[in-house]
């Protein structure tokens, strides 16, 4: 396993111009691929580790011909989803014209109901981005991938997924007409196989678990079988990963371009999280919102908390758990991002928490029963933090505060199975009095 440390904020770097570039590949303003750890820059390509030094690579723009006022009118004159984001994200320029499934632009919703039972004075938020095509925030991800495995010439789409990512790579590829081949553990919920299948790419099951599918993904990506087949998660991580500022930009452009105070966000291999930081911090930079401090807080399920357990213990490094909850979503039980995640919480004065399986229930029905949001498990996991977090007096109630919903209670319906029939009754006014409803 490779170790992540940090190395300090100049390692953060959003804006470096490349000193190498590849002519051949339009990603807009994507200059080149720079090592997280060592500052190490590549040309842009399907490469995903960096070869001084094994750290992630990530993307490192060149925003420098962007003047402010300009590019908050180009992009509220945008569409109504990520490509109005286009000028900030490694996609070129008439990325809207091409066959996507343009998710995002998902709402934010003012829980004012939520907000008095939590005690939030402050202004309480949920973004619910189980409004994307495929319901979850994975949407987001794989429409970048999808741009790069273009651009890379790539002609199959495939992942490593425990299901909604099997789903959006699916549905993605169905629409841009790639073939799309995606690899899962064997033996998972017959309502995600079907999810994933429906969009009729490939399907494989692996016998094992998440890792072993994992694994045999890497494997695949060195034999001459994998060629031509741009892994969403894998090969062209960088990119993917990308697709997650977008909420940090929808979330604060929605709030009439300011930044949250506070914002909760689930955490499964930690990608989402440090990305929407890295989104907060080119508004910032670029002067689309007021450069004031804010607060990020990280999510886990008590059964699959490898960074919470780190963070309350003080390390810096995050020491890999076997997963056991029914937040499947975010079950990774040695998250890449990890390190990275503990960063951002410590650096921006936000922490990392976590809630049992049976809180996460209970604050899948609290948002349901407040707002009329149907979250999946992973949502039940940061309404159950954020409400652990105000009690104990981490989260502030009287600050601004956005809690993410990444996907669709459709999705994990077993997580509510014992949710049913208020009474049986005869169709009868007497039989309906009987029952106590009247
Ligand atoms: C994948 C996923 C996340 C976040 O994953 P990261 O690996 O941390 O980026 C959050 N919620 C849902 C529902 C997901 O499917
Ligand atoms: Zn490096």
């Amino acid at each position: 396993m490779r170790k992540m440390r940090r190395k300090g904020l100049a390692s953060m770097a959003v804006q470096t111009v490349a000193s190498t570039s590849n002519p051949t590949v339009d990603l807009g303003p994507a200059a080149a691929l720079s090592c997280r750890e060592c500052g190490h820059q590549v040309p842009l390509g399907p490469v995903f580790a960096c070869e001084e030094c094994f750290g992630p690579l990530e993307i490192a723009y060149d925003f420098s011909a962007y003047d402010t006022e300009e590019l908050r009118k180009r992009i509220e004159a945008g569409p109504a989803n990520i490509w109005r984001y286009a000028p900030l994200l490694p996609v070129p320029a008439d990325v809207a014209d091409k066959p996507n499934i343009n998710p995002g632009w998902t709402k934010l919703v003012k829980a004012d109901n939520l907000a008095r039972e939590l005690g939030v004075t402050g202004g309480l938020y949920v973004k619910d981005d189980s409004g994307n095509p495929t319901h979850s925030f994975k949407d987001r991800v794989v429409a970048q991938a999808l741009e790069a495995a273009r651009a890379f010439g790539f002609t199959t789409l495939s992942c490593s997924s425990t299901g909604n990512l099997a789903g959006a790579v699916g549905a993605a590829a169905a629409r841009a007409g790639f073939r799309s081949c995606v690899f899962i553990p064997h033996d998972l919920e017959q309502g995600k196989v079907v999810m994933a299948a429906v969009y009729g790419g490939e399907l494989v099951g692996i016998q094992g678990n998440y890792d072993d599918v994992n694994r045999f993904c890497s494997e695949l990506i060195g034999d001459p079988a994998g060629e031509g087949w741009g892994f969403v998660n894998v090969n062209l991580r960088p990119y993917y990963a990308e697709g997650s500022k977008t909420l940090a930009y929808e979330i604060c452009e929605q709030l009439g371009w300011r930044l949250p105070d506070q914002i909760v966000v689930p955490i499964a291999s930690g990608s989402q999280l440090t990305k929407i930081d890295k989104g907060l911090q080119e508004l910032i930079k670029l002067g689309l919102v007021e450069d004031k401090p804010y607060k990020i807080f990280g999510a886990q399920a008590e059964g699959c908390s490898p960074v919470s357990t780190a963070f309350k213990a003080g390390h810096d490094v995050v020491r890999p758990q076997k997963p056991n909850t029914i937040a499947k979503s975010l079950a990774i039980g040695n998250p890449a991002d990890g390190p990275y995640v503990l960063d951002i919480a410590r650096r921006t004065g936000g922490a990392v928490e976590d809630v049992t399986d049976e809180q996460v229930v209970d604050a899948i029905k609290l948002l349901a029963r407040t707002e009329g949001i149907f979250a999946e498990t992973a949502g039940g996991v940061t309404v159950g933090v954020t409400k652990k977090l105000i009690e104990s007096g981490v989260l502030d109630p009287s600050l601004t505060t956005v809690v993410l919903n990444t996907g669709d209670g459709l999705k994990t319906l077993d997580a509510v199975a014992g949710t049913g029939l208020t009474a049986t009754i005869r169709p009868t006014l007497d039989s309906f009095r009987e029952a106590g409803l009247a």
